[in-house]
């Protein structure tokens, strides 16, 4: 026998909370979102609470999760598997730029190349 409940059709995003739904409920839980819990490889993924998150553990498979941060359900945002959160690209962008604008200063100063020269 099967020891889990099937998942069940995709939920559509509720913001920030929680968007489980018990079967005799008409609303979701709606209490703050602790936890972003990706479903499966089709990106399907809800925001749960504590509770319901331990609900979850108890009766379904997901493939990832990690804790809400401002990012997570913001228009864009990305699922990062490795780093444990979501990031809306622009933010990466930046941080990305910093990362290499570092490497190319460190870089110049081995080489003993002035860093005015590198500013644009
Ligand atoms: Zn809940
Ligand atoms: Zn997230």
């Amino acid at each position: 026998m099967d020891p889990f409940a099937p998942k069940g059709d995709p939920r559509p995003l509720s913001g920030q909370t929680c968007g489980y739904k018990p079967a005799t409920a008409t609303t979701d839980c709606g209490r703050p979102g602790v936890w972003h819990v990706m479903w499966d490889a089709q990106l399907d993924n809800s925001v749960t609470c504590a509770e319901h998150m331990q609900l979850i553990q108890e009766r379904w498979v997901y493939a990832d999760r990690h804790p809400m941060t401002a990012d997570c359900t913001m228009p864009g945002a990305l699922w990062v598997y490795v780093n444990d959160k979501c990031y809306v690209p622009q933010t990466d962008l930046a941080a990305y730029e910093r990362v290499i604008t570092e490497a190319v200063h460190d870089m110049a100063e081995q080489a003993g190349i002035p860093l005015h020269l590198l500013d644009r």
